[in-house]
């Protein structure tokens, strides 16, 4: 090292201070946080980035198929994203479109924690099917998981401004639930005739907020859940973008939810055959709040008018590529896009 001298340690300081701003060049100081709405065909998976490129993947879509699922989520985290790993895995509900890939998954991408409602040993919707996917869902996280309730948050670092994902539902319960009631009575709406006593009713609800910025995704939860999330008061807030719940089903998306977070956007999660249902359509265009509607498939069995405008569609044929959907929030926290896969965006939304 005496050897170099001062002019060449003066030659090494201005060849490293030349490749950091190559580096920086390259990588915008604050990259924005995206969310891609991988497309699994009437499952789901939902790919959040912050922006300290940290990685929360809720859902992972169906197992089999040729590791169809698993595939086209590697493909967004490893090739579109550039991720080398998915730092937190949430399981919204034991019900095969949403953890079914995760062995699949696990065996093309490393994942950090495993989150969950908790771990059952039975599971009255379907014994036989939960014992083959508990057991693929143990490889795959060597056993370890982390079981969520309503409240509690996963832990993310503040990226510029602090980045918050709380659960808002879980296990059947709401955060806040028996707090005082507040104002709101929502007495027009009804609880649903057929109480589900499915799996659904634990999905566990996620609400993401970075800066000004609201993203709802709550699972597969149902009507009377939902319901308890707005009513007697609004436990999550207004939202900017909501992940239409459970595929866009009629057993879901409350109007009283709905009515209460007034989304500027919505997302369905839908497949061509499954979800995106003309009576949830009807509840959206109803909303006022909402200036688009974004769908992953065509519902094919439905009528145009029940579906959103084509521009809005990912994939409109159900034999199709598997295209997903990205939201990108402008780095100045005021803005946030829907674009259909890599393509320039659809609509811009202002933030709250
Ligand atoms: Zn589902």
């Amino acid at each position: 090292m005496k050897r170099l001298g001062l002019v060449g340690l003066a030659a090494i300081a201005s060849v490293l201070a030349l490749r950091t701003d190559v580096v920086r060049a390259q990588r915008p100081v604050r990259a924005p946080l995206e969310v891609y709405f991988i497309d699994v065909e009437g499952g789901a998976a939902t790919l959040m980035v912050t922006p300290n490129r940290e990685s929360v993947l809720v859902d992972c879509g169906w197992p089999g198929l040729g590791d169809r699922d698993p595939k086209r989520i590697e493909h967004v985290a490893r090739y579109v994203l550039g991720l080398e790993r998915i730092d937190h895995f949430v399981a919204t509900h034991w019900h095969t479109d949403h953890y079914g890939g995760i062995e699949g998954l696990a065996k093309r991408i490393p994942i950090g924690t495993y989150w969950d409602h908790g771990v059952p040993e039975t599971l009255a919707d379907d014994p036989r099917g939960y014992q083959t996917l508990i057991s693929a869902y143990r490889r795959a996280n060597g056993g370890k998981s982390r079981a969520l309730k309503p409240g509690d948050r996963i832990p993310l670092r503040d990226a510029g401004m602090p980045v918050e994902l709380r659960v808002v539902a879980g296990g059947g319960k709401v955060i806040g639930e028996g707090d005082t009631a507040g104002p709101m009575s929502c007495a027009r709406h009804r609880d649903a005739p057929v109480k589900d006593e499915s799996d659904n009713m634990r999905s566990l609800a996620l609400h993401l907020r970075y800066g000004k910025f609201d993203f709802l995704n709550c699972g597969d939860l149902t009507w009377n859940i939902e319901h308890k999330l707005a009513c007697p008061q609004n436990r999550v807030g207004k939202v900017d973008l909501w992940q239409v719940t459970h595929h866009g089903a009629p057993q879901s998306g409350n109007p009283a939810l709905v009515e209460a977070i007034e989304p500027r956007c919505a997302i369905i999660c839908n497949g061509p055959r499954k979800g995106g249902d003309p009576r949830t359509f009807a509840t959206l265009k109803k909303t006022r709040s909402l200036e688009g509607i974004f769908q992953l498939h065509r519902n094919v069995t439905s009528t145009p008018m029940d579906n959103a405008k084509t521009t809005h569609i990912a994939n409109p044929e159900e034999k199709c590529r598997g295209e997903f959907l990205r939201m990108t929030l402008d780095p100045s926290g005021e803005r946030y896009s829907v674009a259909v896969g890599g393509q320039m965006p659809t609509q811009t939304f202002a933030v709250r």
